[in-house]
């Protein structure tokens, strides 16, 4: 016993005595610490410290406060945005003709360019002072979102001044006279711009770009003046071809000290005129066929002037900086307002042919293999509305979520890509004859760029969304690493200590908690709301925890080998993912008022997110090199076993019926899709035919009774079956009549469009109907 207290007494002044537990173990832990650090670049540094944390903070922190994300205010339109969307993007609308506009002019019409230039669309978010809107976040969203169910080109065409570019990096960073020289031109459509970053040798390594600006003395106006001279080659660039002002980001060197003492500023954006000498936009690249404008841009020896840096010379070398605090939010707006479109075009459309399509003698959205592609469709629809909502109200909150927008940017594009396969599929032949009555080709064609631009996804899902997250949201981790780069390492090492005994606590606290919601099926953990979603809460609050105690163990075990363990890496990603997510659904669905009729895809989604949490934390659990830290982990998470799979059988029925019911669910769930005039577009023709075989449902099965019951012949055609059932006054002369009406706008909503043999690109549909 004396041993013992001896010994537990030498323990308390080793951890309790300040000097002599940072000597004995503190200082051995901090040497490891910065050994086992990743080797950061100057550039990967900026990218990780860029832009704020928000509730992915919360996430991570393994506590999600449930009352904190409720008490953030539902995101909605003002009247002058909910006015925009019902007169000029109502109108816009009208004037688009997708099919036309990359069939045959492969350019958006004069009169769309002159309209969206006249009615402000290219300055959404140009300050009122400068001319522009300046409207929210989420009314960016929704009205790139309304364009792209129409047409994507012409979405794109719009969402890129809106998004990274020049309009975005002036608002911030650029001078006083920089903002009054480009911004009302930019507000009122005579200037378009572009910004060049993209380069054959430099894609995703964005960093690399060989780019140059050598500061130097020139000739400007006659005068000389301090300048820069360029030499660039881009590529990719959107409007490139059409613009009037590149912003283009080069490498700049200062060899003289003309600007500054900094002889390599490094990366640096400036704004030049496209007409200045010496600029070349190049030709035109063919992104898949679609019509917005996209292409080169080159630069040989062009000197322009210092003071063209946006931000001015002071700004040299704050490029990367900028860019990556700029990407945050374009990257939560742009692609995932085009991912909502898909979502909500896929979701109407599809469910309305389900029901008007007839194969076997039933609609084909009765099959249940067909159901499963249509609950998929209904469910990822509402998370990319859900996650649409949530993403931009947090820019609305004035944060610049770095981690959270890269989320939306990878996994609803991905779900976009889902859900029109899933429509393609279901549509089969419909959807895949080109023409001006096919209403999903254009998305389909498009999801690979949406995929690539603003982070291509692999890269996205696989080094940055747990790279970034880990180190921006742990609560522990950034201060740790800062603590290790301080110069003064007797400083660095008394704040590590502080941290370490805090990490400690933290990281006990997860592994205990993480044990105890296991065992008992997350019952006893918090939730804010009772009945049908509490367990989803207590599940995420569960897998938070778990996240949190994973993330520790990896950091621990792996260090700077987690940057290479990409696969590792991207399956805590893709928990943290779909913890955001799923939060995103339970706030959507109490922002939306509980309603009752949204409870199949709230469970669709839930039951999914869940289950892919699961399945990223065993694939995490099977992988992990060191197999005894694996086991512990999967001791912690799953002590029982890994009980969540994806929504059940009854869910997705009740999903897929959903989308082949008209009602206010239907209409909620697909607010955002274009649904034109029946006699003139494909999408109010498949509604109106799903409106009326809808409302002949009652007639139809009095019809099938009486040929069941033997006083109608089986085998008829549509046609034969009404007439045979006015003959036996199964159904009277106007029940005829509806009916007759409805099966031939059925008829005419599966027809597809032919053409001459000799058909070119710009040839002439001939609108003939398919037989029904
Ligand atoms: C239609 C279109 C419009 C565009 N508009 C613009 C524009 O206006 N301005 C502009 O500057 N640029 C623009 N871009 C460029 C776009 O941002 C790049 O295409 C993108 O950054 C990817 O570069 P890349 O195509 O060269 O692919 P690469 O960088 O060659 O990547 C190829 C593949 O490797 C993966 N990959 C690369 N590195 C890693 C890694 N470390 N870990 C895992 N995977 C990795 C990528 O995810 C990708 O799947 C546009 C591109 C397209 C197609």
């Amino acid at each position: 016993m004396t041993i013992f207290m001896l010994l537990l007494v030498l323990l308390a002044v080793v951890l309790l005595v300040g000097d002599i537990r940072r000597t004995l173990i503190i200082k051995p832990i901090f040497s490891m610490f910065k050994k086992v650090l990743p080797p950061l670049s100057n550039t990967e540094r900026e990218a990780m410290e860029a832009g704020d944390t928000w509730w992915d903070g919360d996430l991570f922190s393994g506590k999600p406060d449930w009352q904190k994300l409720h008490s953030i205010s539902k995101p909605a339109l003002s009247a002058d945005e909910q006015a925009f969307m019902d007169n000029q993007v109502k109108t816009l609308l009208a004037m688009l003709d997708d099919y036309e506009i990359v069939h045959e002019h492969n350019d958006l019409p004069k009169p769309v360019w002159d309209y969206l230039g006249k009615e402000g669309f290219f300055s959404l978010i140009i300050p009122k002072q400068y001319g522009g809107l300046e409207f929210s976040a989420i009314a960016n969203s929704a009205i790139v979102s309304a364009i792209a169910s129409r047409s994507l080109s012409a979405a794109v065409t719009v969402m890129v001044p809106n998004s990274l570019g020049p309009g975005e990096l002036l608002m911030h960073y650029g001078t006083e006279e920089q903002k009054q020289r480009w911004l009302p031109g930019l507000a009122n459509g005579a200037e378009v711009p572009c910004f060049a970053l993209t380069g054959p040798q430099a894609g995703s390594d964005a960093g690399a770009i060989p780019d140059t600006g050598v500061v130097c003395k020139g000739l400007y106006n006659g005068e000389e003046v301090i300048g820069i001279k360029l030499n660039f080659a881009k590529r990719y660039i959107t409007l490139a071809p059409v613009a009037t002002v590149v912003g283009l980001a080069f490498k700049l060197s200062d060899p003289d000290g003309l600007i500054g003492d900094d002889a390599n500023p490094g990366i640096t954006c400036a704004l030049i005129p496209a007409d200045h000498p010496g600029i070349e936009i190049g030709k035109r690249h063919n992104p898949l066929s679609l019509a917005f404008m996209n292409g080169t841009v080159y630069g040989n020896d062009v000197f322009i002037p210092a003071d063209w840096i946006i931000g001015g010379p002071e700004y040299a070398g704050r490029g990367w900086r900028m860019l990556v605090e700029c990407l945050s939010a374009g990257r939560g707006i742009s692609l995932p307002a085009l991912s909502t479109a898909t979502g909500h075009l896929a979701a109407r459309m599809t469910g309305a042919y389900s029901y008007v399509r007839r194969q076997f003698g039933l609609p084909i959205g009765q099959f249940e293999g067909v159901q499963e592609a249509m609950a998929r469709i209904g469910g990822y629809t509402y998370v990319l509305e859900a996650v649409r909502k949530m993403t931009a109200g947090a820019l609305d909150l004035g944060t610049s979520p770095s981690v959270v927008t890269a989320i939306a940017k990878y996994h609803m594009t991905e779900m976009g890509r889902q859900v029109i396969n899933d429509a393609m599929d279901i549509h089969a032949g419909r959807g895949i004859q080109l023409g001006p009555k096919n209403y999903l080709g254009h998305h389909y064609m498009g999801i690979p760029i949406s995929i690539t631009v603003e982070g291509a996804n692999i890269l996205t899902r696989n080094l940055m969304i747990f790279g970034q997250g880990a180190t921006r949201c742990h609560p522990f981790v950034l201060k740790e690493m800062e603590a290790a780069a301080n110069p003064n390492p007797d400083e660095g090492l008394r704040q590590f200590d502080q941290l370490l005994s805090q990490h400690v606590l933290f990281a006990a606290g997860n592994v205990a908690n993480s044990l105890f919601m296991g065992l008992t099926g997350s019952h006893f953990a918090s939730a804010p709301v009772s009945g049908e979603t509490k367990r989803y809460y207590q599940h995420l609050s569960r897998f938070s925890r778990g996240l949190a105690m994973c993330a520790d163990f990896a950091m621990l075990v792996l260090g700077g080998d987690l940057k290479r363990k990409e696969m590792i890496s991207a399956r805590l990603g893709d928990v943290l993912s779909h913890l955001y997510m799923a939060s995103a659904v339970l706030k959507h669905y109490e922002d939306d008022g509980r309603q009752q009729g949204d409870l199949p895809l709230v469970h669709y989604a839930m039951q999914w997110h869940l289950a892919e949490i699961g399945k990223a934390f065993d694939g995490l659990f099977n992988n992990f090199p060191n197999r005894f830290v694996a086991r512990v982990m999967k001791l912690c998470v799953f002590p029982l076993g890994n009980h969540f799979s994806p929504a059940t059988d009854k869910v997705v029925n009740e999903v897929a019926n959903t989308l082949m019911t008209p009602s206010v669910v239907r209409e909620r769930l697909t607010h955002l899709c274009f649904v034109g005039d029946s006699q003139t577009d494909p999408t109010g023709l498949m509604e109106q035919a799903f409106v009326a075989m809808y409302n002949v449902k009652g007639l139809e099965c009095k019809l099938k009774a009486a040929q069941r019951s033997g006083q109608l012949a089986t085998k008829l055609s549509p046609a034969e079956l009404i007439e045979q059932g006015l003959q036996h006054q199964v159904i009277t002369d106007a029940e005829a009549e509806q009916l007759s009406h409805a099966y031939g706008l059925a008829a005419e909503a599966i027809g597809v469009d032919e053409f001459d043999t000799e058909r070119s690109l710009a040839g002439q549909a001939q609108h003939t109907h398919d037989a029904a």
